[in-house]
């Protein structure tokens, strides 16, 4: 398993619950996963290293949690020595490692996206959002771990983002090239596939709440909770997914002539004229997986293997729902602070129908202290999707570290629209 966050520690619980499983190593894991897994000292983006340390170690199937390296090339160099690896290629990552070349994709291959613009030089950008007015979306062209998109809902904020990511060049180079789109209404649903070629299989639906505070305010973050199934996504906006989204996807690699194995991830937007993708991740989503995981009954590991080889699989899902709560550190997204202790974990992990996943955490003598921006995942199931967030929050309560915070409204507008569809 590479990856240290609350996703690869949930993959990691999943795959350590299969009975195929002799040994777990987890590159570099955290103090969550170092109970299930062997965490070994190397980077997850340590790429060379990591492939000595496979053939060494004789592992037979590496997954990989995050993006950057699959992004760097991870998958590549394993092939290239024989290495059973489950993600895509480096070229296949660019869906994700470039916003440019995804645009461009989905405008080659009829995907429906948001309207866009591409700018490489900022007085260029600024005209341009001067022209088109607000509100408009700008985001830097590489990975940025979810902080390169700003939605401007004023000019001057728009102005500031411009100045910020290509003058500035707060994210570096990620942010040399920009896409500037336009701005799209509804509802978010994250729609992640397991793809082989032309095969794919969808994981239950779910839904991510990327801005920082309560009510969709402040700056978007990596992911602040999650819930799964997605209500908003029925029968009708299922099928308009796969038909005039995934399968597009599909046959637009083909055609390029990329081979993609690995999960995708569909990030949407869905809109009265129907589902817009507003990205593509090559990987599974940080904080969705977690629900999304706890919904799979049955050997996650034997089903990653079988379609690995091609053959045919089926998921067999659990009707419950699940909700994911993420605590984060004083200063996140900005300036994590770290190295606080954290207290209470033993009383969550007591308790039913939650799950606790670790994600910035480290262990030093037998305390368990913070470790970057996203602590952990506090993850609940429940009949249905108010008894999960209710069980979840509760279970919040009992877990403290110093500068601790979360939102306090993950699930809302799910349970608000299922109980106007009810009509009470
Ligand atoms: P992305 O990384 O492109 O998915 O963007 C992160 C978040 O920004 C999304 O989850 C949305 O909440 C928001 N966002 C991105 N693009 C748009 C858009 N065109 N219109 C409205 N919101 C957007």
């Amino acid at each position: 398993m590479v990856g240290n966050g609350g996703r690869e520690h949930a993959i990691a619980w999943k795959l350590s619950q299969s009975p195929l499983i002799k040994a777990l190593y987890c590159a570099k894991g955290n103090a969550g996963t170092s109970r299930i897994a062997r965490n070994i000292p190397i980077e997850p983006t340590d790429i060379k290293t990591l492939a000595d340390f496979a053939q060494r170690e004789g592992i037979d199937f590496t997954v990989v949690g995050p993006e950057a390296p699959l992004c760097a090339g991870l998958v590549d160099e394993f092939e290239r020595r024989g290495l059973k690896v489950f993600g895509p290629s480096q070229r296949a990552s660019m869906l994700e490692g470039s916003k440019v070349f995804a645009k461009e994709f989905m405008q080659r291959h009829g995907i429906p996206t948001a309207e866009f613009h591409v700018f490489e030089d900022p007085q260029k950008a600024r005209n341009f959002v001067k022209d088109f007015g607000v509100p408009v979306v700008v985001k830097a062209d590489g990975l940025a771990s979810g902080k390169g998109v700003v939605v401007c809902k004023s000019q001057e904020e728009a102005m500031q983002a411009i100045e910020r990511l290509m003058v500035r060049k707060s994210l570096g180079e990620a942010g040399s090239r920009v896409v500037i789109e336009e701005y799209l209404e509804g509802e978010e649903a994250s729609y992640i596939v397991l793809l082989n070629g032309d095969r794919y299989l969808p994981l239950p639906t779910s839904q991510d709440h990327k801005r920082l505070l309560d009510g969709d305010m402040g700056p978007n973050t990596g992911g602040m909770g999650a819930y799964s199934p997605n209500p908003f996504v029925d029968e009708d906006t299922e099928k308009a997914i796969r038909e005039q989204i995934v399968e597009r996807v599909i046959e637009g690699l083909k055609r390029e002539g990329i081979y993609y194995r690995g999960f995708l991830y569909v990030g949407l937007m869905l809109t009265h004229r129907g589902p817009k993708v507003l990205e593509f991740n090559v990987r599974l989503g940080d904080p969705e997986a977690q629900p999304l995981l706890m919904r799979l009954r049955g050997d996650f590991l034997q089903t990653l293997l079988d379609f690995y080889e091609g053959k045919d699989i089926s998921l067999d899902i659990d009707p419950r729902h699940t909700l994911c709560v993420v605590l984060a550190s004083k200063g996140y997204p900005e300036k994590p602070e770290d190295g606080k202790e954290i207290l209470g974990l033993e009383e969550v992990e007591k308790l039913e129908d939650i799950v606790l996943f670790h994600a910035g955490t480290e262990e030093r003598n037998g305390k368990i202290y913070t470790r970057g921006g996203r602590v952990l995942n506090v993850c609940a199931w429940g009949r249905d999707l108010q008894e999960a967030r209710e069980r979840a929050y509760k279970a919040v309560e009992n877990i403290k570290f110093d500068g601790m915070h979360y939102r306090r409204d993950i699930g809302l507008r799910g349970i608000r629209s299922l109980t106007e569809r009810k009509g009470f």
